[in-house]
């Protein structure tokens, strides 16, 4: 394959190697259409396929939004009404999603099977090309908007309408909005891509057909894909999909946005009428950065952002608080966009403090201007944003092949190079010759004191907008309504009916076949390895993991299986305030740059892990650190430091740490009911759930409570108790070291001989847990989480691949229909872990426990179930992940590490796999033992408000108060 060759019909225009990345570029045309396509071709098995057509508002009725709901909804090859929802539950996939930006919409899938990657690309090229959008307009009324009822009751419905509503509650949204309609007032940028919920209902079926016809079209495309692809099968099914269409001239350029003169408005935003008004102001400033093109000067915001606002002691931030200006001052960068902004944002303040803000702001930038920036924290910014770059898998929630798939468009979108977007090594370096000149200067100059181009927003509280704009919603619909003839009102109820019918009618056996569907002789016939090498060092095990990533990452286990159980919540505090309290050689001020020059990302936590039986379990305290390779040595020698050099004397800095970790955890109640509700079943069952709790659970809310209402005394003698726990626990005799094969043995060696031998810990930790109960936690709201389980540790037995199997069995079937659809709750479950817990759980349920007597006749639904001897495949398919799952590099070392201190061999892991993908209906039956067992367990945990809790009747014994 090489330049001008022409494959399935695309061309071959250009191939590059990528610097940084160990990959090349192959950018194509394909001739008939005009689409482009970019495949970053890199050893990467977790492949990623994405189509995005550039698509520009003229107007703020989200039409592009509600057309990325719709074509969803079924096309011409996949007839049914939701292919999204039936992938997810057959298909090997490890992403599958799509996104409305301001100015595209992207449609993205990943997996690491070369057939089920072509399975999805079929049905997603299928949706995108050949939606059902077009003889079936009830999925227009479905997704888009609607009229729903009759005479007073008449109103406004729809999914998109509901969710811009929701979104407009948000002040941040409002901002957002504003700030883009005030700096773009001559292209797409002004509008909201989304849809205004003021504005949606603009929208006819006939303009929302023609978008799709202008807009979705393969000359208007760009494909991208990223990894190891079987290219020839790949191309050739694009090129089908491509084939019927004709090329479209059409012009999509964005113009760019011409500088306007500065101007600041005034915006409402809702808040309750209960609420108070004070202190409640946002005050937003933005300029234009520069084009998309100029990705050095967008680093440079990048870094500047970060040197002005990125830290408590930020010079930026640290003059508007210590001001009294505002509680929270940020500043970001917005890219991804044809003109990248940088943006301010003052929070919690008042209208009128806007001048004494903006004055703050240009005083605090001039005097930068004209004493030069501190060089130490310019570069200390610098290298935490080289980092950051680097390091590609830091975007938690998106697989990095997939990442770096969309990062082309940030260029490639406006006619850019798409190598640009891509590889970051050229900006990065250029920049980095300009820390010691004088051209940060120059760019705070154009940016804060003499831009051309910005606005700024002044967000004020109002709690009367929320009823006008329900009255002015109100007075329309009505309007309408009264305006219709007799021809109308018929008209709309034929629509009503045909959607209701549309939605009840249930997908036929034929419908549903046509999803494609892996056969299990396609799985691999085994898990990808996790590839540990394991020997000694000055005595220490040093676990050598082989991972693919350009960042050094190492962590260091010490053991602390001689802690009793009163000293866990210490343990964790003393992981939350390390890196924060000063050392004997940097101040609580430097020890944050020392951090970002160094260390990209550290972290401390308790690690617990199951033991040998229920009563035994194993505790750590773990230390990770991913940093650039060139800075390793620096790093391990940063983080002896902490662990070394820490000193305990900061109590006020310890109590404020105390005081945010119980508010935060108690914030997250009502939001994860489910998650506390499950770790404290734990504890009645084993001591690795019952050393879970202590450190995490509500009684870590209860003991920091405790801690923070307590005396004088409680934060100094937590003090002295933490610097006794970690002068016991950093030492030698306690360690384990990992690693990526990138750091270097000198680096363990300088870490290892900067700790003291100390004393070895004994093998295991022992809790005795006290046994069955049945608790309700209480919740300050009106949700209820229900909670039942078990134990495979107490059961006496293995955790077995058909386990996720069966989950997934009650999980599509029984629990959805019994507690989701016919109880109300919004989510439910259950989950067999390989760490042997087994846990039933409800998600914001109305009646708990109701829910509980379901779980509890879980058991007979499988018998009867597996009677008919079903088709098990799409339940394992969707399964395999749980015991093969898809690893960014930290996650692969984690994993590697904790089969080493569980003794898990690749065999058994291989063992699992194949239990797995071969699970027969006797193997679910199998498991309803475990199941009985559940069901004669004498505990429940309900996190609940007051009213849900004492429904629960005799289901609940004792009641907790956090
Ligand atoms: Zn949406």
């Amino acid at each position: 394959m090489q330049k001008n060759d022409v494959i399935h019909g695309f061309r071959i225009e250009r191939v590059r190697p990528v610097e940084g990345l160990s990959a090349t570029l192959w950018e194509m045309t394909h001739e008939k259409t005009g689409a482009a396509l970019c495949w970053v071709d890199r050893k990467e098995e977790n492949k990623a396929f994405s189509i995005a057509f550039k698509t520009l508002p003229e107007d703020s009725t989200g039409v592009f939004h509600i057309i990325e709901h719709s074509v969803l909804c079924g096309s011409d090859k996949y007839p049914v009404r939701e292919p999204f929802v039936e992938l997810l539950k057959s298909s090997v996939q490890t992403f599958l999603n799509a996104f409305t930006y301001p100015d595209k919409t992207v449609y993205p899938v990943c997996s690491r099977n070369d057939r089920d990657f072509l399975n999805l690309i079929d049905v997603y090229l299928d949706a995108v090309l050949h939606p059902q959008i077009y003889h079936k307009p009830e999925i227009f009324r479905q997704e888009g908007w609607r009229y729903e009822g009759e005479g007073d009751s008449l109103c406004y419905q729809g999914v998109v309408f509901n969710e811009m509503k929701g979104a407009f509650a948000s002040p941040q949204t409002v901002m957002y909005n504003e700030i883009q309609r005030l700096l773009f007032p001559d292209n797409c940028y002004r509008h909201v891509s989304g849809g205004d919920p003021a504005c949606i209902p603009d929208l006819t079926y006939e303009q929302f057909i023609a978008s799709h016809r202008k807009y979705y079209h393969p000359s208007n495309a760009r494909i991208s894909l990223v990894g190891s692809i079987d290219v020839d099968a790949v191309l050739e099914k694009i090129d089908s999909f491509l084939l019927s269409f004709e090329r479209l001239e059409a012009d999509f350029t964005i113009p760019m946005q011409k500088p306007i003169d500065r101007i600041t408005e005034e915006v409402p935003f809702e808040i309750g009428a209960e609420e108070s008004e004070q202190n409640r102001a946002i005050i937003a400033s933005a300029a234009v950065l520069g084009s998309f093109a100029e990705r050095e000067r967008i680093f440079a915001g990048e870094v500047l952002v970060d040197y002005l606002a990125g830290d408590n002691e930020a010079p930026l931030k640290r003059a508007v608080i210590d001001r009294g200006l505002a509680q929270d001052f940020t500043l970001e960068v917005d890219d991804g966009v044809q003109q990248p902004i940088i943006c301010w944002q003052a929070t919690n303040t008042e209208a009128d403090k806007r001048e004494a803000l903006e004055e703050t702001v240009r005083e605090t930038i001039a005097r930068i201007v004209n004493e030069g920036p501190d060089r130490e924290r310019l570069s200390a910014c610098f290298n935490s944003l080289s980092f950051r770059l680097h390091d590609r898998d830091g975007v938690s929630w998106l697989p990095r092949s997939l990442a770096e798939g969309l990062s082309l468009l940030d260029t490639w979108l406006y006619g850019g190079d798409p190598m640009e977007g891509l590889s970051v090594e050229h900006a990065l370096k250029s920049l980095e010759e300009k820390l010691s000149g004088d051209s940060f200067e120059a760019l705070l100059r154009e940016l804060f004191l003499e831009n051309e181009h910005s606005a700024t927003v002044v967000l004020v509280p109002s709690k009367t907008l929320g009823d006008e704009k329900r009255a002015k919603e109100a007075a329309r619909v009505k309007a309408e309504g009264a305006a219709w003839t007799d021809a109308d009102r018929a008209r709309i109820k034929a629509q009503a009916e045909s959607l209701k019918l549309f939605q009840q009618t249930p997908d036929s056996e034929e419908a549903l076949k046509t999803i494609p569907m892996l056969k299990l002789s396609d799985l691999n016939e085994a898990p990808e390895p996790l590839r540990t090498v394991q020997s000694t060092a000055n005595g220490v095990t040093v676990l050598s993991h082989t991972v693919d990533s350009a960042l050094s990452l190492f962590k260091l286990h010490f053991a602390a299986d001689d802690l009793s159980l009163d000293e866990l919540p210490a343990l964790s505090v003393l992981c939350h305030v390390l890196g924060s309290m000063a050392t004997k050689r940097h101040s609580r001020a430097k020890l944050p740059l020392a951090i970002k020059n160094t260390i990209g990302k550290l972290d401390f936590s308790p690690t617990v892990l199951p033991g040998s039986d229920a009563d035994h379990c194993r505790v750590l305290l773990t230390a990770s650190v991913s940093c650039l390779r060139e800075r390793t040595e620096q790093a391990a020698a940063l983080l002896t430091e902490i662990l070394r050099e820490t000193e305990f004397t900061d109590a006020d800095l310890v109590k404020e740490i105390v005081q945010q970790m119980a508010v935060g955890a108690k914030l997250s109640l009502p939001m994860e009911g489910h998650r506390y509700a499950m770790m404290r079943y734990g504890s009645y069952q084993t001591a690795f759930g019952l050393a879970n709790e202590t450190i995490g659970g509500v009684s870590f809310i209860q003991w920091l409570n405790a801690v923070g209402e307590g005396g004088e005394d409680a934060v100094p003698a937590l003090l002295k108790r933490m610097e006794a726990l970690l002068t016991k626990l950093a030492a030698r005799s306690r360690l384990t070291v990992s690693r990526s094969e990138a750091v270097s043995d000198a680096a363990v060696d300088s870490m290892l001989s900067a700790l003291p031998e100390g004393e070895a810990a004994p093998e295991q930790a022992f809790f005795k847990v006290e046994g069955g109960k049945r608790e309700g936690i209480a919740i300050p709201a009106q949700v209820s989480f229900a909670v039942t389980g078990g134990s495979l540790l107490r059961y006496g037995m293995p955790y077995t691949g058909s386990i996720p199997v069966l989950a997934n069995v009650l999980n599509f079937t029984y629990l959805w229909n019994r507690i989701r659809v016919q109880g109300g709750a919004y989510g439910c479950g259950f989950v067999g872990r390989d760490t042997g817990e087994l846990y039933f759980y409800t998600y914001r349920d109305p009646k708990p426990a109701r829910s509980l007597g379901v779980m509890r006749e879980a058991a007979a639904f499988v018998r009867d179930f597996i009677k008919e001897d079903p088709d098990l495949t799409g339940f394992i398919l969707s399964a395999v992940s749980a015991v093969d799952p898809l690893r960014s590099a930290n996650v692969r070392i984690t994993a590697g590490d904790n089969r080493y201190f569980r003794g898990i061999t690749e065999e058994q892991m291989i063992e699992r796999y194949r239990a797995l993908i071969r699970t027969k209906p006797e193997d679910l039956l199998a498991l309803c033992e475990m199941l009985d067992r559940i069901a004669k367990e004498d505990s429940v945990c309900v996190a609940a408000g007051k009213e849900l809790l004492e429904a629960c009747g005799g289901e609940i014994r004792d009641i907790l108060n956090v």
